[in-house]
């Protein structure tokens, strides 16, 4: 790598590094509203089929201690996956407050479930509402 190279480099990844630095202080709708566009945009740009519905999504993955862990030994349960939901703005149209994942609903159209920081959601796969409790 020549140092015209690495100049650009290094100052590339400060850049990067200042990306990531402000989008880990932002709430959690200000951040979902930026990776959804992000994830749209690189889903569109996906090779597409008839025969399928690929997308990019954000997931929580999480697990829970098991009943037989003691404390030398951590066992944990099975991990799960669920998808995060957008914000329906439909609904709230000044944005919403709430910047913690505690709705949950079922997408009707394409059966996704989704965990939210907001009741009227947006399913990340097919982009149907889906109200959550
Ligand atoms: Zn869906």
């Amino acid at each position: 790598m020549s140092r015209k190279d690495l100049k650009r480099e290094r100052e590339a990844l400060r850049s990067q590094d200042y990306l990531i630095d402000r989008m880990s202080s932002w709430r959690v709708p200000d951040f979902l509203d930026v990776m959804r566009e992000i994830l749209d945009r690189r889903s569109a740009s996906r090779e597409q089929y008839d025969f399928e519905q690929t997308n990019y999504v954000l997931g929580i993955a999480s697990r829970m201690l098991s009943e037989d862990a003691s404390a030398d030994d951590k066992v944990w349960d099975a991990t799960s996956v669920t998808a995060i939901g957008y914000v329906d703005y439909d609904h709230y149209p000044g944005g919403v407050g709430m910047d913690l994942f505690c709705q949950e609903g079922t997408c009707s159209e394409c059966g996704l479930t989704i965990i939210s920081v907001a009741k009227n959601s947006i399913c990340p796969h097919c982009g149907d509402t889906v109200y959550c409790t």
